[in-house]
């Protein structure tokens, strides 16, 4: 015997109930079977919303008509399909049933009041109508069928509304009832009949029970759920895409997961099968080839400790406190023997190790009741002053991190509670399962889907995810998002998953949460609409709870800049070639500094000296090693390590100065490379690196351009053509006197063991580390006391889009730390 359970999504139209329809056949084939369906989707919120909605006086027009056109579409459909489908019947029946419910709905008007037994009858009728639906489809396919009434063979006990079967007298009533072999069984979910023969229902989402308790009275040997999903995963998937579905999971884990929100199976579902030892297989209807997950009797996973982590929402705490609780005996039984008289369930107990508060988490829904029964059970204590009055913190969610190998792993809450807080996560109490086979957290309801997501990002994902937001798309920009593109695959081998999700330039921004397509991104920026904005911007990645965005400087804007610390505190890494940040007043050079540590984010600039030479890092690992700068000197802009080696064979200033820029070294107006603030804005990082704190005017700055030059030309052009000569002469006779005595001319950027910094044009000799740097190179030489007399010297290209853009996709990639699933 197999029992098969349908959810609502599953018998939501007529292509799914035939779908149903073809699976039972298919499995009656290899052995008996008993089918248990649940109302057609959203009929029972319809008829939950009826009776709520007429108690307060709103008009249900509207449900009533909704819910009756999903019946008679289904039946439509079915009988546009299936031949000898008795469709005329099922409508008479349908109009009865819907007669009888306006009828209850007009006497609740009336009486203002809904008895629970009236409110039971109201809400199962979605599964009524299914069963008698599928009767007939089956019995027009030439199959037997066996109606089971549940309210005449399942025994319930407890309230109306979320009873409790009773499964050795169901076993008994059902076995008497002898169906022959042939039959198939049908019964409706939800449903079940107490002592008094009344109907009564087993809690919302009871369907998945019922069909347990159906499997259990008849000791099948299988028990499977039918629902929207492919099985239970580690995570709910509408929520987190990139959950992952479990093969199998014991018992326990499928109950803890379903108590604490894992929607798949409702929490009461496991008990009957797992006291007669049934394995039980979550399947998706959609998808019925699909392996679906075993719940059954397993060993415990040591590989995988962790199964699921899962969410309930609209939670509240009630914490009880006050100076008498502190050793009064019997205080925690009162609190909950009085909660649990009024029939509420309590999710999570929290207990402070003073004893002088104890916290619990309920459904929202009941905190008005609660408060109630809390104030009568303790109304002494609390006119006395032993008790501080009740207090309620609303708007909470509970997220539990569940599987039964928890117990021996260690770390496994650190790694929770440090996602939590990368996520700026506040965690307001903690729990975790006496069974040590879960942790749950309570949080603020709204940073739910972002607590499930970062936190099963590190418990399962061993991918890392970076979000990168380019600003700035001249040639370095472009040239990142073109080996951003070519690398994607390759690094997605290394487990990590990069995908641009915006782009901007001065005028447009675009933006995609699930990643720009980058074939085609030229087009589509020219089509966005939007400026860039950081408001915009971050309500992107709240809305789409983003993991780790990163936003890439490409400009040299110093509005840009000015908003970093923004970008920090608001959770985005920053990676930027930009200087203007780091040159700024040192009191904004500190703030950035400040925030990022705070934020715990990442401020990643190595590009900023030296272009995609790895200067900044070497020379952090340096000071962190131990290391100390005594004397640095460097060759710091690549259109002037150009320049000055085309004087050495010969050009003149203003030659050298036009080759550069025709080769693409200089700025787009070369006499910002030649008033030598470039340079000074390194020089001023690489000293504020090793710890002076200057500031831009304390740079000493000898400009190639003599003082007394008085720029009059306004165009480039006009510059280099026409004044920019007028001064060739004096570099001429510079180099001249140079070469007399075996040097040549460098300009170079130093910083002197008293902090003095200092950018000169200065004769070398061949001795100097400098002396052979030309052609575009950059070199830096530390002199420091793990290296000397000889100097630690960078070299190489120090400009250029492709080195540039290099050097700030390695800082990209520094966002993330690499990651193992070592627990
Ligand atoms: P049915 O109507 O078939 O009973 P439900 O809507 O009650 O279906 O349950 C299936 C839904 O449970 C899925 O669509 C999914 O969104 C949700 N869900 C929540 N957590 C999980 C999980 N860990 N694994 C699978 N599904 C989950
Ligand atoms: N139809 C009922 C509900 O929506 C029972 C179920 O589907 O499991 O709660
Ligand atoms: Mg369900």
């Amino acid at each position: 015997m197999r029992v098969l359970k349908f959810g609502g999504t599953s018998v939501a139209d007529a292509k799914h109930f035939l779908y149903v329809a073809d699976i039972i056949e298919q499995k009656k084939r290899q052995e008996q079977v008993a089918v248990v369906l649940s109302a057609p989707a959203k009929i029972t919120n319809h008829l939950v919303n009826m009776v709520e909605y007429t108690l307060n006086g709103i008009n249900i027009e509207s449900n009533i008509n909704d819910a009756e056109r999903i019946f008679i579409e289904l039946l439509n459909g079915i009988a546009h399909v299936q031949p000898g489908f008795n469709d005329v019947a099922l409508r008479n029946i349908v109009q009865k049933e819907f007669f009888k419910l306006k009828q209850l709905l007009y006497g609740i008007a009336l009486l203002q009041y809904c008895p629970d037994r009236v409110h039971a009858t109201i809400i199962c009728l979605g599964e009524k109508l299914a069963i008698a639906f599928m009767e007939e489809l089956l019995i027009a396919r030439g199959c037997n069928v066996t109606v089971v009434n549940p309210v005449d063979k399942l025994l319930a006990q407890g309230g109306y509304l979320e009873s409790t079967v009773n499964i050795p007298e169901s076993t008994w009533r059902i076995r008497r009832s002898s169906i022959p072999n042939d039959h198939i069984i049908l019964m409706a979910g939800f449903t079940a009949g107490n002592e008094k023969s009344e109907l009564v229902v087993l809690g919302r989402n009871g369907s998945d029970y019922s069909a347990a308790v159906l499997a259990a009275c008849l000791r099948a040997n299988y028990c499977e759920i039918w629902t929207d999903v492919d099985g239970v995963y580690t995570c709910d998937p509408r929520k987190v895409p990139e959950a992952q579905l479990l093969k199998s999971i014991s018992y326990q884990e499928a109950m803890e997961l379903s108590y604490f929100g894992a929607k798949v199976l409702h929490p009461r579902t496991i008990s009957p099968i797992a006291q007669f030892k049934i394995p039980c297989l979550i399947k998706n209807t959609n998808n019925p080839n699909g392996p679906g997950t075993l719940i059954s009797h397993i060993e415990v996973d040591e590989a995988n400790p962790v199964k699921g982590i899962t969410h309930l929402n609209n939670m509240a705490m009630i914490n009880v406190s006050g100076p008498g609780m502190q050793g009064m005996l019997g205080m925690a039984a009162r609190i909950f023997a009085s909660i649990s008289r009024a029939g509420i369930s309590v999710v999570l107990i929290t207990q402070s190790s003073s004893e002088y508060s104890i916290s619990f988490c309920i459904s929202q829904s009941d905190v008005l009741n609660a408060c109630k029964v809390l104030e009568e059970e303790f109304h002494l204590e609390l006119k006395n002053g032993l008790l501080e009055p009740i207090d309620v913190i609303k708007d909470l969610a509970i997220i539990s991190v569940i599987g039964d190998g928890m117990r021996t792993q260690r770390g496994l809450s650190a790694k929770l509670f440090s996602a939590l807080a990368s996520a700026k996560i506040n965690i307001i109490a903690i729990a975790q399962g006496s069974s040590e086979r879960s942790i749950s957290v309570v949080v603020e309801d709204h940073m739910t889907t972002m607590g499930i997501r970062v936190a099963h990002n590190m418990l399962f994902n061993i991918n890392q995810i970076i979000e990168v937001f380019i600003i700035g798309i001249g040639g370095v920009g472009q040239a990142l998002i073109d080996q951003i593109h070519r690398q994607q695959k390759w690094l997605k081998n290394q487990n990590i998953e990069i995908c641009i999700c915006g782009l901007a330039n001065s005028r447009v921004s675009l933006t995609n949460a699930n990643g720009i397509n980058l074939d085609n991104w030229r087009t589509e920026l020219i089509q966005g609409k939007e400026k860039f904005h950081l408001e915009s911007l971050v309500n992107l990645v709240q809305k789409n709870h983003l993991l780790n965005p990163v936003i890439v400087d490409c400009t040299n804007s110093l509005s840009i800049a000015k908003q970093y610390a923004d970008f920090l505190a608001n959770g985005f890494h920053i990676v930027t070639s930009n200087k203007k940040a780091n040159t700024a007043s040192m009191t904004y050079y500190q703030k950035i500094r400040m925030i990022a540590k705070k934020s715990r984010k990442k401020f990643l600039y190595d590009t900023n000296v030296g272009a995609g030479l790895p200067v900044i890092e070497n020379l952090q690992n340096l000071l962190n090693a131990g290391d100390e700068l005594i004397q640095f000197s460097g060759i710091l802009s690549g259109s002037l390590s150009f320049i000055f080696g085309k004087l050495d064979e010969g050009m003149s200033l203003s030659e050298a100065t036009i080759a550069a820029r025709i080769h693409g070294y200089t700025e787009p107006d070369p006499r910002d490379d030649l008033s030598g603030k470039d340079v000074a804005r390194k020089l001023l990082i690489l000293a504020r690196e090793v710890g002076y704190e200057l500031e831009l005017q304390d740079i000493h700055i000898e400009s190639i351009l003599p003082e007394d030059l008085n720029v009059t030309e306004k165009k480039v052009e006009d510059f280099l053509l026409k004044q920019l000569p007028t001064i060739d002469h004096i570099f001429d006779t510079k180099i001249r006197n140079a070469h007399k005595e075996g040097k040549v001319l460098r300009y170079i950027g130093e910083i002197r063991n008293n902090g003095c910094c200092k950018v000169t044009i200065k004769s070398l000799d061949k001795t100097h580390p400098l002396f052979s740097v030309k052609d575009g190179e950059n070199a830096l030489a530390f002199y420091t006391r793990y290296y000397q007399p000889i100097p630690l010297v960078l070299r190489g290209y120090g400009a250029g889009h492709n080195v540039t853009a290099a050097g700030i996709f390695a800082d990209i990639l520094r966002t993330v730390t690499w990651k193992t699933r070592d627990y």
